[in-house]
């Protein structure tokens, strides 16, 4: 424990048993909140970390409803944050998953250009993915994407062999077992209702009355974190648009249609790509997932509603600069959730002999995605760092894959943050 405040601390604890003190609080068990913990842990064994998650299991949100891609790194423009650290993230991955033995499918994937509009991005991709330092790329012809994708058909692809599947609950709970064998806390059933930068440290309440004071606290609230942030980053001028995803499955007697993963090339004005064919580690096939506006943060049943959540979104400017601009390709998404057909149409782009009656569906997922106020879907990974607070304001796809990168990078910041350091040093 570090003892910068000891003092205060025996006191306080005299009179409120509810009071915990911990050198770093995390708010939110998915695996960006956990793969920092894990990591700063490594980085400092000792610190006392005491992570909250407001579900009764980690990796409850986002981390427990994606695509389970391990991305190799091909979309992100060179020089972002996703770029760099999706690389070295994916290595990462890999490698945290060989060591503990969560199964991984090294499937690889294929992007692939059905129209000639579509080979300029094509190309775009492949330069981003050279240099970003994706390993083994190779451009297909369609004979050459036969070989690896029999049943796909397109005027000419991208293989990225490094692309693969794996289980992110699995590496969540893993994560989860880590911390706490390293002796890091991970509280689930802890709601954060409140967080506030107090004289020396920050101060944050839990639902069921404990207060806790911590030395540094760091956010990773996914579909929460704009809320988070507000008490102690009220210059957060963003705002999170929850976008469902849903997805189909493929019957079993289908699955032999697709080997690896089946990606269209996506447009560029969106941070989504588009429906595509993804195996599991299970051995099932997924297609999907489009991107349709929630009208719940959490809610996954399709017509889950809240109203605290709907009118979050409409009453926020950047939203209505949004749709105005993109009316009819959201109409469109609207169309595919509801239509079958409509989202069969749009598969047999890739796999002309899908049917409607191979699929079935499936989940859904639900991304936080940051908008900010001029209606612009924020692309890149984004953290506010300060002294004693860091936020995950904007953690979309990637980041699962990136994970253990971005919680590298946040244990470094807090590691070296003046006040870690000088309690540190006082052991
Ligand atoms: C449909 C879909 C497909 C995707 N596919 C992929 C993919 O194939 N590959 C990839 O790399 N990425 C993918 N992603 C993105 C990836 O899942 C996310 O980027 C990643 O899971 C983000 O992790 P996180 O920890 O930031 O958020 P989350 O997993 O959402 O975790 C946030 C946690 O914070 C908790 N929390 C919130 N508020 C509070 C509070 N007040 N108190 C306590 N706890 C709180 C929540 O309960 C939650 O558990 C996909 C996302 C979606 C939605």
């Amino acid at each position: 424990m570090l003892n910068w405040r000891a003092d205060r601390r025996l006191a306080r604890v005299t009179t409120n048993d509810q009071l915990r003190t911990c050198d770093v609080a995390i708010v939110g068990g998915g695996i960006v909140g956990l793969a920092t913990a894990y990591r700063l842990l490594q980085d400092r064994p000792g610190t006392d970390v005491l992570l909250l998650e407001k579900e009764s299991t980690v990796g409850a949100h986002q981390t427990g409803h994606n695509s389970g891609v391990i991305h190799s790194g091909i979309y992100y423009k060179p020089g972002s944050r996703k770029a760099e650290t999706c690389v070295r993230g994916a290595a990462a991955m890999k490698e945290f998953c060989r060591e503990h033995g969560i199964p991984v499918d090294h499937c690889g994937k294929v992007v692939v250009a059905t129209d000639e509009s579509e080979i300029p991005r094509l190309d775009e991709l492949e330069r981003r993915g050279r240099a970003n330092g994706v390993p083994d790329m190779r451009r297909l012809d369609p004979d050459g994407l036969r070989e690896i994708e029999p049943h796909a058909t397109g005027l000419s692809a991208l293989h990225v062999p490094g692309t693969a599947a794996v289980d992110y609950v699995a590496v969540s709970r893993k994560l989860a077992e880590l911390v706490q064998a390293a002796g890091g806390e991970v509280r689930t059933g802890a709601h954060v209702t409140g967080l506030e930068r107090d004289g020396t440290g920050v101060r944050v309440d839990v639902d069921d009355g404990t207060h806790i004071e911590a030395g540094f606290a760091v956010t990773c609230g996914g579909l929460q974190s704009d809320r988070i942030a507000r008490g102690t980053a009220p210059e957060t001028r963003t705002r999170i648009v929850p976008f469902r995803g849903e997805y189909y499955v493929l019957e079993p007697d289908s699955r032999h249609l697709v080997r690896g993963m089946i990606y269209p090339v996506p447009d560029p004005r969106f941070p989504f790509l588009g429906v595509h064919f993804t195996r599991t580690v299970d051995g099932g096939v997924e297609a999907g997932p489009n991107a349709v506006l929630a009208l719940h943060r959490e809610g996954y049943g399709r017509f889950a509603f809240s109203l605290r959540d709907t009118v979050s979104t409409l009453t926020f400017p950047g939203f209505w600069r949004l749709a105005s601009r993109h009316l009819s390709t959201g109409a469109g998404e609207v169309y595919r959730s509801f239509s079958k057909g409509a989202f069969t149409r749009a598969l047999q782009k890739l796999l002309p002999g899908i049917r409607a009656e191979h699929l079935r569906r499936g989940g859904c997922g639900i991304r936080a995605q940051a908008l900010d106020p001029q209606g612009k879907l924020v692309d890149d990974f984004v953290l506010a760092e300060s002294d004693r607070v860091v936020h995950v304001l904007n953690a979309p796809s990637p980041a699962a894959t990136a994970s253990l990168a971005i919680g590298e990078q946040i244990a470094a910041h807090v590691s070296n943050a003046p006040a870690i350091r000088t309690s540190l040093a006082k052991r």
